[in-house]
């Protein structure tokens, strides 16, 4: 242990921050008018990037800098990150002079916040502290009560359309939005159900009827003695804070007189009651900076339309244009992409470019995206593939989603028993062993499912899918560790958090229990690994650091969930956590990322600006996005209904549709005006997946699909290299290897010749097997080396894959159909019914892939029934086992079928379940099949057959389903010596130091076909 003596001195520091405050010498005209401006209303109005954020901050500091006490001065945005931005930015102007009881920058909710937690309320009678509910909890809340509709709905006013929606996650989300935009607008319920009449809603009885109970279900939670905590909706806390300062004197009098300043940016985004909370704090020394162009949270109940009108009725007369837009793109690159997956790459490919060519920082760039969706995992990929370090915003990425959080929520609703184990949930279960968790990867899921099928018990018809997921939660059996690694992490995590989870049912402990017990395939604690990972630094050490800062933001979620949804129940945290699209107000601290490119949605980016920005995803439906929100319930058209006082259905329709393309507009001239250089813009096409209008406007008039481009990184540059040193002459030859060994001496171990595979010369060139060593072989590798020498040595050294279903669906067919030696009499069902009991051990496959073979397996049995029906011969010998010895070599293998002819001869037959025939031709000197002749011949059964006279042989091919019958493939009766020398000369090529590469009509499914030097992806064997 560390003694205090011993811990070194820790010393915290602040981030530097460089102010975007504006040198007084640099102000343009208006600039200076806005910075010198006092004692009156003012309205600054301009577009984006005319420099609005930066005069407000200028201005804030001319007034500190002539002393005035910043304590006294308010600054309003919105959104929890740019205020924070802005305080940041505020401070950094004045280094000086910035020490502050209060932080100077605000959001409208956190000042309403504060308004309502004054200890003045505290005085006035009021004890208990506000909590502000997310939207996440509010619809859990909403669907808790729901459910209660649901099982008794004589005691609520549903119409009986509506009543099936009651249950889903949709519906409570639009309840919620729905209640949200009447209360922002002050409504209440009574209110409500008075307008449904004169506008003819007809869902608004029961709307209101809802509402009320709601309201009274939350004022009955917080009224329990106990309970010390006020719940509040976002769309009620400023009405709440405005009715508390015009009922209470003295608290309005303290606020006002605590601002005597306020500046407010981005005013285009406040909604009435913020503008009424404004209107009652605010003295003459007001400041409002606005852009209606750019409103983006009218969905919010922002209301960009009325703003300046609100504004002069207010009574601000004096206003100021910025007629300077700073943000002057030098380059604007609109292109058309294949797919998401190439739009990624192009983009990361332009920002590496730009980082390593033109020195642009990677906290100068940012991808911006119109909402959440597939392209932020594309992107990540991407950016990590070409060491792109990258900070995803809160709101880019759903929590659920986050690919660290993943394997706790699976790992939760299991414990919780939300996720029922069967094969239907199979891939979420995959994806969790495949995961870091678990570590396994297709090869020991392979191993794994075969390992519990040789241990099932009698009687247990589970197929292996079924095993592994059984296995999650009983008891592994007695295997290797080995075997079973992944799935005993699992199954000892699960045991573990259960027996936790038994102690205390609250959503925060199980977490805990989760993080605190998950090892990953080392066997080493996740928590200890990625703490590490992230203090190594690198790029595993920012990948880190983004999955501590997701667990952290989990914790946070949970914590608040449990504080403010009291008896809210794991198991609806997980539920609320799986459907919210969007991470909804985190307000956990996540780490410095200092250089990182910013993924964003447009909602985020805005009042910020970066040099580089790529704007992603114009695709038709998405971007512009012009969807009816609320489709259901309609509250848009509440919304209309309050700004209009009309009641006409096609009217509201066609307002708010028109509300929808303006919202779109100004969402887009958000996302253009955030480059202050360069701006990208891309989309996708593909048949499905067509580019929108916009980018379509944005477009030139020929634009074709961009190809996707080389990796401006480490191994892409030695891969080139070595592209260009095969075919370089002259000067490239001196340029290209003095560029691989400038590599290599700087530990870039790609770049060294003597680890490149296909440039060393052979290890040995001694042959495989010494005059003193026997080689084992089999009929089927005579058959094999005779096709291609080079894949039958390859295979033999490893390079086989897995038994397929296929080969295993052949072995079966191969078992059942011996079982007709012990018992000739047994029928075709009786066959089948043996099949269909043994399917499900040798199918892992689901759906109808699994009936589609075992239809297929079905068939092979029927044929070959007919067919031995039909046989003249007696069967001796099912499935036997020989061995002979020929030259150096050892045959060995077992034969399918021994029958006697009338002759009394042997004859063999071969029973083949793959689709295609071979020639009548070939077949005719198959040299498998000349084997087992040759095994009767040589007396390779020991003594178990008579006579050693052989008839001839014959593949039957059961596999074919376009021929009803089996197909017959003949070999005549061997000529011993000749096939002996044959085999003797096959067994001595064996041998030797080199193997030799023959094209063939099985080349295409070749399992070693990437090490094949006369295939084209497999020449890297034996070219630089
Ligand atoms: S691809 Fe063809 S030639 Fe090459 S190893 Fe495989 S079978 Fe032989």
């Amino acid at each position: 242990m560390v003694s205090p003596k011993n811990t070194p001195e820790i010393k915290l520091i602040r981030t530097a921050y460089k102010s975007d405050a504006i040198a007084a010498d640099d102000l343009n005209e208006q600039q200076k008018a806005v910075v010198n401006h006092r004692s009156t209303k003012l309205l600054v109005l301009g577009k984006g990037g005319s420099g609005k954020t930066s005069t407000l901050i200028s201005a804030i500091t001319n007034r500190i800098s002539n002393g005035e006490d910043p304590n006294s001065i308010l600054a309003i945005t919105y959104g929890r990150s740019s205020a924070s931005k802005l305080r940041d930015q505020i401070a950094a102007a004045n280094p000086k002079a910035h020490t502050v009881n209060e932080p100077i920058a605000r959001t409208f909710h956190s000042l309403a916040f504060m308004i309502l937690n004054d200890p003045i309320n505290i005085s006035a009678g009021e004890n208990k502290k506000y909590v502000l509910l997310s939207g996440a909890e509010q619809d859990a809340q909403i669907r808790e009560l729901l459910a209660q509709d649901i099982k008794d709905l004589s005691k609520t006013s549903w119409p009986k359309e509506l009543i099936p929606a009651l249950a889903t996650r949709g519906f409570a989300k639009e309840l919620r939005e729905f209640i949200n935009r009447a209360t922002e607008r002050g409504s209440s319920p009574d209110e409500l159900l008075a307008a449904s009449k004169k506008h003819q809603q007809k869902y608004w009885p029961a709307i209101c009827d809802f509402w009320r109970r709601y309201k009274a279900v939350s004022a009955l939670k917080d009224l329990t003695p106990s309970n010390s905590i006020i719940r509040i909706d976002p769309s009620e806390i400023v009405i709440e804070a405005v009715e508390k300062l015009e009922s209470n004197q003295i608290l309005l009098e303290k606020y006002r007189k605590l601002f005597k300043v306020i500046y407010v940016d981005e005013f285009q985004e406040s909604d009435k009651a913020q503008r009424k909370l404004l209107q009652l704090l605010s003295g003459d020394e007001l400041v409002i900076f606005a852009d209606p162009d750019s409103a983006v949270g009218r969905f919010r109940g922002a209301d960009p339309e009325n703003l300046l009108t609100d504004l002069e009725d207010s009574g601000i007369k004096n206003k100021i244009t910025l007629p300077t837009v700073y943000r002057n793109i030098k380059e604007k690159n609109v292109v058309m992409l294949a797919s998401v997956s190439d739009e990624a790459n192009f983009i990361a490919h332009q920002f590496r470019a730009a980082h390593l060519r033109d020195g642009i920082n990677w906290s100068a760039m940012a991808v911006i995206l119109r909402s959440p969706g597939a392209q932020v995992p594309a992107l990540a990929r991407a950016f990590a593939v070409n060491s792109i370090p990258v900070e995803i915003d809160a709101a880019a990425l759903s929590l659920a989603d986050n690919p660290a959080i993943k394997p706790i929520i699976t790992i939760a609703q299991i414990v919780l028993g939300q996720l029922k184990l069967t094969p239907a949930n199979w891939e979420q279960i995959e994806e969790l062993l495949r995961g870091e968790f678990a570590g396994a990867d297709a090869i020991s899921l392979r191993a794994m499912r075969i390992a519990l099928t040789k241990e099932q018990k009698e009687g247990n018809q589970n197929n292996s899918t079924q095993l592994i997921l059984d296995h999650l939660t009983t008891s592994t059996p007695d295997l290797e560790w080995q075997q079973l690694t992944p799935l005993k992490r699992i199954n000892d995590l699960i045991k573990e958090v259960k027996k936790d989870y038994a102690k205390s049912k609250d959503i925060s402990d199980l977490l805990w229990s989760i993080w605190s017990n998950a090892k990953n395939y080392e066997g080493e604690l996740i928590q200890t690994y990625w703490q590490q990972q992230a203090i190594d630094g690198g790029r595993a050490g920012a990948v880190a650091d983004q999955n501590l800062d997701a667990v952290i933001t989990l914790f946070e979620v949970a914590r608040r969930f449990s504080q403010r949804l009291l008896g809210g129940g794991a198991a609806l945290f997980i539920d609320q956590l799986l459907g919210e699209k969007i991470l909804s107000d985190s307000i956990t601290a996540t780490a410095q990322k200092g250089e990182a490119v910013s993924i964003m949605t447009v909602h985020s980016a805005k009042g910020l600006q970066w040099r580089y920005v790529a704007a992603a995803g114009m695709q038709e439906g998405s971007w512009p996005n012009l969807r009816q929100r609320g489709s259901l319930l309609g509250s848009e058209r509440l919304v209309e209904i309050f700004r209009h006082g009309i009641s006409n259905a096609q009217q509201l329709d066609a307002i708010s549709a028109a509300g929808l393309v303006a919202d779109e507009q100004r969402l887009l001239n958000v996302a253009l005006s955030r480059a202050t250089e360069k701006l990208i813009i891309t989309a996708v096409s593909q048949e499905d997946n067509q580019p929108s209008r916009y980018f379509e406007k944005l477009a030139p008039d020929e634009i074709k699909i961009s190809s996707r481009q080389r990796a401006i990184t480490q191994p892409a540059l030695v891969a080139e290299l070595r592209r260009m040193a095969k075919d370089a002459t002259g000067e490239q030859v001196e340029f290209v290897s003095r560029a691989l060994k400038t590599l290599a001496s700087n530990g870039v171990k790609a770049a060294e010749p003597r680890n490149w595979v296909g440039i060393t010369p052979p290890s040995t060139t001694s042959p495989v097997i010494t005059d003193q060593e026997v080689l084992r072989i089999s009929p089927s590798s005579l058959e094999s080396f005779t096709e291609c020498g080079l894949k039958w040595m390859l295979e033999q050294s490893g390079g086989r894959d897995a038994d397929s279903t296929a080969q295993v669906l052949g072995s079966a067919i191969h078992v059942i159909a011996a079982q007709l030696k012990d018992d000739p009499s047994l029928s075709l069902d009786q066959l089948e019914s043996k099949l269909k009991g043994a399917w499900s051990l040798i199918d892992m496959n689901q759906g109808w892939i699994k009936d589609y073979e075992y239809r297929r397996a079905s068939l092979m049995l029927k044929k070959f029934y007919g067919w031995n029906l039909e046989n003249k011969n007696t069967l001796v010998a099912v499935e036997e086992k020989f061995e002979f010895k020929l030259g150096k070599a050892i045959v060995s293998g077992a034969i399918d079928r021994i029958e006697l002819t009338a002759d009394n001869k042997y004859y063999i037959v071969d029973l083949k379940t793959g689709a295609t025939a071979i020639s009548k031709e070939d077949a005719r000197t198959n040299k498998q099949l000349q084997s087992y002749q040759l095994a009767v011949v040589n007396d390779g059964f020991k003594n178990k057959l008579d006579h050693q006279e052989v008839d001839g042989a014959q593949l039957i091919y059961v596999g074919d389903h376009k021929v009803k019958s089996v197909q017959e493939r003949v070999q005549a009766k061997v000529d011993a010596k000749e096939v002996s020398e044959q085999i003797s000369q096959i067994a001595l090529e064996m041998s030797k130091s080199s193997f030799i590469a023959t094209i063939n009509d099985r080349c295409r499914s070749c399992a070693v076909k990437s090490s094949c030097p006369i295939q084209p992806n497999g020449r890297s064997v034996i070219t630089p």
